[in-house]
């Protein structure tokens, strides 16, 4: 592994990290539209509300119909047990802190591994 100067490989170490890290905020926060307006009409009762989390989300599918947070508590409600879903959600959250926690660990990593031949 001597083949190869070591302000190459240091190079190469910090390159990698910075190109893993604009890849992984662009990534993160690509995806992160808002809605146009900071609120929206019910579709149920008409009301006027502030987008929630749960409302962007909806939104962000691609979803026209969005319901206030009383609404959306009686449809949860009135929702079958069976055919829940609400586990899908939660793997893309973990994939973006999964993410989030790798590239400042490989940032870290490649200084440290540099400084450490050095
Ligand atoms: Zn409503």
């Amino acid at each position: 592994m001597e083949s190869l100067p070591l302000e190459l490989k240091d190079a190469i170490l910090v390159g990698l990290a910075v190109i893993g890290a604009i890849v992984g905020v662009k990534w993160i926060f690509g995806g992160r539209r808002l809605p146009p307006e900071k609120t929206f009409r019910c579709a149920r009762c008409s009301v006027v509300e502030a987008h929630s989390a749960r409302t962007i989300e909806a939104w962000r599918v691609g979803k026209t119909k969005l319901f206030c947070g009383s609404c959306h508590a009686k449809w949860l409600q009135s929702r079958p047990r069976a055919s829940r879903t609400s586990r899908r959600s939660g793997s893309g959250c973990v994939g973006v802190l999964l993410f989030a926690l790798v590239v400042p660990a490989l940032v870290i990593g490649g200084f440290y591994y540099a400084h450490r031949i050095a």
